[in-house]
């Protein structure tokens, strides 16, 4: 049944003030289809009075050397085409009471002379620069036109100005700044104070929150500057709190509903098998499995996702976590993300499970590879073996999550690489009916808001710490101009032992893309610079045997330069290889970059990771050291490939490179959000919102915790919500 203020609000907006059948239909183009849905399409900003400035103060500012952003409200004085240079420019002259400045285009000049009027009031907003005659002056500057009565009030009231993204739907029904604000400005009036309550009250007392009808006023139309951001800290942590309601659900579906295995950990094994390995454990591996033992030892399903930065030898910690498993008569899965990897992880474990039964004569723990590309008969040797429990540990790549494979007693499951998976992935090896304990290893580091959020309902374990013998990896940026010396240095390193990997984005040569293609190089470097040394090659077009030969040939050091494209990226390990030279670098994305800088500093000799770029303004910007820190998005923008690579030889905490990407991605594309099955974020800004995240979590859970069917009275308006507004994250966190 419907409340008289749900049918106002679900009205069309065709019956507002100054809308109409055009515009309603304009509107529905962009979602918004009732009163409410205008009611929630915010202001993309508003103008602050913090940077905004008169002309003369501006004028004052700029030659004293500010070079920032600033927003001027002034009105139209006059306005001419001109010609500059044989193109044609258009100039505004603008006044306001202190002066006068200038905004000129270059660009779109038919509509810009149709937008400015004489007495039209805007507000200009960009960096201005001085003129040839020194007047003050923007060059291509947002505006917004705003009334004289907004401009009063504005500069004597301190009221704040929502301006509201107009998509080209509504500009072509006149739709425009005054007209949209005017718009809103009826609806908010007249119907904000219906809308209902969305979260409950007593999540709303404990954190301070203002209400909805409040709000959603404050956002549109701001009384004062605390007023918005009490509007704005109310929509962030009502968004926060929605995803964690979905994460505790998730969470709880995950525990309450599965029973695991309650294993028991014999520490002789363990002990065993450290005593062969050819070093010891770091404080932080040993922390680690700690937390997995225990997890192992409950009977309820372990969901861990283990973090380590590249290096940091996490395969060591599942493999033991495998072997506890495996001793309890239960089998092991380990996944890769490649075939290389999963064929890398085969040998080496094979190999420690053969030294482990002969030191201390006991069964050989069996090792089975299953991969894609295998002749039929070994597969289905394979197969049978895992059927039978013959096989112990299974390892293979994600394929193994689509093969008939039916495990006679799987026990603990562990994924290599994890930012791979998809959580789809998760949820079809948790359906499978039994519950297996699951481990998630993830070399790229997760902003601790994306482990509260899109991972939140994994417990999370870190490996903050590096095998003691390691170098840090010095990291170089480079010209094209520089590859002749870089060649020699590779030659001649290699009479200290050391093997290098040439990597190249592509397989083979693009015209569209112009970039570097592995095997085209292959050829002519053999003739050329490497002509006197060993020269291999892998790339993804290779059948996986071809590529394990090449990754065998190199390992045992028949190769002393690998090229190869990004089939190498992740976990492959060669401990010898110490320098990695990558080229057309700027193209790489900064995670992707770090794990393949992590392919070298396996060992205790200095490494190297060069990178190289054809574009000289990056190599030159990339070295020269940009105060990342101190970077405004627009800079971030501009400057993002030079950015990266500045940021890769700055440094080499895969935590920090992963902050920075988060950065330079923007809060609009985090990796792992579109494949996790979470809704899209409006409000929170995972890099800042930090401390929102964490209590809007603790109060979900709390919740969850209590009620974790949603069935109390108070905790309706969630489940109504959920259902209306989720309905499709909740296919991996059900509601009763
Ligand atoms: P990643 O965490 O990137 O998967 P790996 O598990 O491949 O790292 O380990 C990297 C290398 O470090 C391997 O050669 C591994 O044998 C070695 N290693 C692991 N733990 C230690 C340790 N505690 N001390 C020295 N070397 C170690
Ligand atoms: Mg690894």
């Amino acid at each position: 049944m419907k409340s008289e203020a749900d049918k106002i609000l679900c009205g069309p907006v065709q019956y507002l003030k100054s809308v109409g059948p055009k515009r309603a239909e304009a509107f529905k183009k962009i979602g918004i289809i009732t009163v409410k849905d205008l009611l929630f399409y915010f202001p993309s900003r508003h103008l602050d009075r913090t940077t905004t400035l008169n002309s003369l103060k501006a004028f004052n500012y700029l030659i004293n050397g500010y070079a920032g952003e600033l927003t001027i409200i002034a009105k139209v004085a006059d306005k001419e085409k001109l010609r500059f240079r044989k193109k044609e420019l258009f100039k505004v002259q603008m006044r306001d009471s202190t002066g006068f400045f200038e905004c000129i285009w270059f660009q779109g000049i038919k509509y810009f002379e149709s937008v400015f009027n004489e007495g039209d009031i805007f507000a200009i907003s960009g960096k201005p620069a001085l003129s040839k005659y020194n007047n003050l002056q923007f060059t291509h500057p947002d505006f917004d036109k705003i009334t004289e009565e907004e401009s009063y009030n504005f500069l004597n009231t301190g009221k704040i100005i929502p301006f509201y993204r107009i998509p080209k739907e509504l500009k072509i029904t006149n739709v425009g700044d005054l007209s949209l604000r005017r718009i809103i400005n009826f609806a908010v009036e007249n119907y904000a104070g219906h809308l209902e309550e969305t979260l409950p009250e007593e999540i709303i007392i404990q954190n301070n929150l203002i209400g909805i009808c409040d709000a959603v006023r404050n956002f549109h139309f701001p009384l004062n500057k605390e007023k918005l951001q009490s509007a704005v800290a109310r929509f962030k942590f009502e968004e926060a709190f929605y995803l964690e309601i979905l994460v505790a659900l998730r969470k709880n579906n995950y525990k309450s509903k599965l029973t695991g295995n309650a294993l028991k950990v014999k520490t002789s094994l363990i002990h065993d098998f450290l005593k062969i390995l050819p070093f010891g454990l770091t404080d932080s591996q040993l922390k680690v499995l700690s937390e997995i033992r225990k997890d192992m030892e409950e009977p309820v399903p372990m969901n861990r996702l283990l973090q380590g930065d590249v290096g940091s030898g996490k395969t060591i910690v599942a493999l033991i976590a495998m072997l506890i498993a495996v001793d309890n008569g239960y089998q092991a899965v380990l996944m890769a993300p490649t075939e290389i990897l999963a064929d890398q992880h085969a040998k080496n474990i094979t190999k420690l499970m053969k030294s482990l039964s002969e030191v201390y004569k006991i069964r050989e723990i069996r090792v089975s590879l299953l991969l894609g590309g295998q002749k039929k008969s070994v597969k289905e040797k394979n197969l049978k073996d895992i059927e039978l429990n013959e096989a112990d540990i299974v390892i293979g790549t994600h394929a193994l999550f689509e093969e008939q494979v039916r495990f006679k007693k799987l026990g603990l499951v562990v994924v290599d690489e994890q930012h791979r998976f998809g959580v789809a992935q998760r949820a079809s090896l948790i359906g499978k009916g039994i519950t297996p304990d699951v481990i998630v290893m993830s070399a790229t580091p997760i902003p601790r808001t994306l482990t509260m959020t899109v991972y939140g309902d994994l417990d999370v374990s870190v490996i903050n710490e590096m095998p003691k013998n390691r170098k840090s990896i010095k990291t170089l940026i480079r010209g094209e101009g520089n590859l002749p010396d870089i060649y020699k240095y590779i030659v001649d390193k290699r009479k200290e032992g050391y093997q290098s990997y040439i990597v190249y984005p592509l397989v083979e040569e693009s015209e569209k893309l112009e970039l570097k293609a592995a095997q085209t190089y292959y050829d002519e470097l053999k003739k050329t610079y490497f002509k006197n040394i060993s020269l291999g090659l892998i790339h993804g077009r290779m059948s996986w045997q071809a590529k394990e030969e090449a990754m065998m040939l190199f390992l045992a050091k028949k190769f002393d330069v690998l090229i190869a494209t990004t089939v190498i990226e992740v976990g492959i390990d060669i401990p010898d290889a110490n320098i990695i030279l990558i080229n057309d670098a700027h193209r790489f994305g900064l995670s992707q970059l770090h794990q393949l800088r992590g392919r070298v500093g396996r060992s205790s000799k200095q490494a190297y990771c060069i990178l190289v770029t054809k574009d000289e303004y990056i190599a030159k910007r990339g070295n020269y050291e940009l105060n990342l820190e101190y970077l405004s998005q627009t800079q971030l923008e501009k400057y993002k490939s030079a950015v990266r690579l500045s940021s890769m030889a700055k440094y080499s905490d895969g935590f920090k490179i992963a902050e920075m990407d988060l950065k330079l991605r923007g809060p609009g594309d985090i990796f792992g959000t579109q494949q996790s099955g979470f809704p899209e974020l409006k409000h929170i800004n995972l890099i800042e919102d930090v401390d929102i995240i964490v209590s809007a979590k603790k109060s979900a859970f709390d919740l969850i915790g209590k009620d974790p069917r949603l069935i109390e009275n108070f905790n309706q308006v969630i489940r109504k919500n959920i259902i209306e507004r989720y309905s499709n994250s909740l296919r991996y966190a059900k509601i009763a």
